[in-house]
């Protein structure tokens, strides 16, 4: 059975390059990220992974964002931009006094995120209570230590936003605690100048704190909204609280998209033919991810013997597209092969099922990584696409997992992606020791005009629907639901212009494996469509 490497885990944890070389102007604020570089530790570059994604999420204004260490800070450069952002991302990392001294005062917009806030309110030089009408109270973590008796004794996790809870991620594993538990617990002192935005309860112990408090242009976030991320995770109530931030108030628009995933030479047309019916009978547009070229390197699913099909001899493929373009189905390009070279990277080095553009044993580049060798195969997959009369409209990365040099070559050559992305502190990272970099993983609520590698991305975030097939296969192991896509769109609905976008297996609809595949799926487009959302096809996403 041809599988699949389920992307969509709940969690994105913790993690470049330069600033895309695209020369359009700018219409949106000029910001200012300024985050924690503390030399000669393990999380010297934790704070600018973060940077990056807040940088990301600043691409959905049209925001120029400089990046620059805290301690790089000079006195009066935040009356050079629009907004500044602050990410205490290292506990104790000693914050400038050109910076804390030009924070106490400034009238402009100012963001502070979670550690060092001490600094500034706990001084009295800089008056912090009085001027901002809110104090700083301390810092909570866990409510006890953990153990095999107690494995979750409860945290400040429960985001309250527009009548849902927003659950921050824990996990505590053969004693090691996975999460990010610590907020920094404000109150307000003076009602006329500040406000809790947001509240953050601890259910264990029947507190709360504010999660987002604000004093005119300043804010405090008791968080850090990247750490650990999901689809109903707190970083939702960011991704939206932001346009307040920035007083750039987005109408509320409420979208959805669905995309056919990993459709491939040896796809089965049936299955294609009763999707498209279904979704062109509801008329609701979608797209389909499609492998240009089959690659079964070793002949896993071939009798040993490797086997190659170019999209000019994929007839089933060329037979379901046809069929789905007719009814309105847009092609996305998802990698050339889906796989690389004649290795298992990592499953069985056949189409659909490996990585293309990461080395995941290794967890590193390809030796090939370059600008040309990923070019050469991009233009490959649109060459094959276009002579067959198919004009992509979107490039979507194989896993979601690509080398900075990949997704940088991939925004040069095509307009918009269609995606989740991963990004690194270095183009060549090197993920061990002091100063080592990071990979972050990044969902989006809403399109990305530009990224950090210059990628216009069209959000996916809700996820796909899995089954526990493993005595079928061993790699599926695990069930995500039309409930779970259904759930997470309910809570997408709290960003203000926030995309319902999902993608489905039509290799679910296959009979052997025994699923409900089908009727899954229609429940998914039925759950979501009653949840208010309407569809469109990507193309129009602006
Ligand atoms: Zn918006
Ligand atoms: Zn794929």
């Amino acid at each position: 059975m041809k599988k699949y490497l389920r992307l969509l885990a709940a969690i994105f944890a913790l993690a470049c390059a330069f600033a895309s070389p695209l020369a359009q102007a700018q219409t949106g604020p000029k910001v200012l990220v300024l985050y924690d570089a503390p030399s000669g530790t393990e999380f010297e570059k934790l704070g600018f992974a973060y940077a990056i994604m807040l940088r990301n999420l600043l691409g959905h204004f049209d925001a120029a964002a400089d990046l620059v260490p805290v301690q790089q800070y000079t006195a009066g450069r935040i009356n050079n931009y629009d907004a500044t952002f602050y990410l205490g991302a290292y506990y104790d990392n000693q914050v400038p006094a050109a910076f804390l001294s030009d924070a106490a005062t400034t009238a402009k917009k100012l963001v502070w995120f979670k550690y060092n806030i001490w600094q500034l309110a706990w001084n009295s030089a800089y008056n912090f209570q009085a001027t901002r009408g809110f104090g700083f109270w301390g810092l909570r973590g866990l409510n006890g230590a953990p153990s095999s008796t107690n494995p979750a004794p409860g945290f400040f996790d429960s985001v309250s936003y527009k009548g849902k809870t927003f659950v921050k991620y824990y996990d505590y594993t053969n004693g090691a605690v996975n999460a990010d538990p610590d907020i920094g617990v404000t109150g307000v002192t003076d009602a006329a100048k500040a406000q809790a935005v947001v509240m953050v309860n601890n259910p264990k112990s029947g507190e709360s704190a504010p999660y987002i408090m604000r004093s005119g242009n300043f804010w405090y976030v008791a968080d850090m909204p990247f750490s650990f991320i999901g689809p109903r995770d707190r970083y939702l109530v960011f991704s939206d609280i932001l346009h307040d931030m920035l007083g750039i108030p987005h109408a509320e628009s409420h979208k959805a998209l669905i995309r056919l995933e990993d459709v491939g030479a040896l796809v089965s047309v049936e299955a294609m033919k009763k999707l498209t019916d279904y979704l062109h009978n509801k008329r609701v547009p979608f797209s389909i991810a499609t492998i240009p070229y089959y690659v079964d390197a070793l002949g896993v699913y071939n009798g040993g013997v490797p086997q190659q099909v170019p999209l000019s001899q994929a007839t089933n493929l060329k037979k379901a597209l046809n069929y789905a373009v007719a009814r309105g189905a847009e092609i996305v390009m998802h990698g050339y092969t889906h796989q690389y070279g004649n290795m298992r990277n990592p499953h069985t080095g056949v189409s659909g099922d490996d990585y293309e553009f990461w080395n995941i044993v290794a967890n590193q580049p390809v030796a090939e990584d370059s600008v040309s060798w990923v070019s050469q195969r991009l233009s490959a997959g649109l060459n094959d696409l276009r002579s067959n009369g198919y004009n992509p409209m979107a490039w979507e990365a194989p896993h979601y997992h690509q080398s900075a040099t990949a997704s940088r070559t991939a925004a040069t050559m095509f307009t918009t992606t269609y995606q989740r992305c991963v990004y690194f502190t270095a183009d060549k990272p090197n993920f061990s020791g002091i100063g080592k970099d990071f990979g972050v993983g990044q969902i989006y609520a809403y399109p990305i005009a530009k990224d950090y590698y210059g990628q216009r991305i069209i959000p996916e975030a809700l996820g796909n629907i899995e089954y526990d097939i493993r005595t079928i296969d061993p790699t599926s192991y695990y069930n995500y639901t039309w409930q779970d896509i259904v759930t997470n769109a309910n809570y997408m609905l709290a960003v203000r212009d926030g995309y319902a976008s999902f993608f489905f297996h039509p290799f679910w609809l296959e009979p052997e494996l025994g699923v409900p595949g089908f009727e899954d799926f229609k429940k998914a487009i039925e759950g979501i469509t009653q949840l208010g959302y309407s569809w469109v096809a990507p193309s129009t996403v602006r």
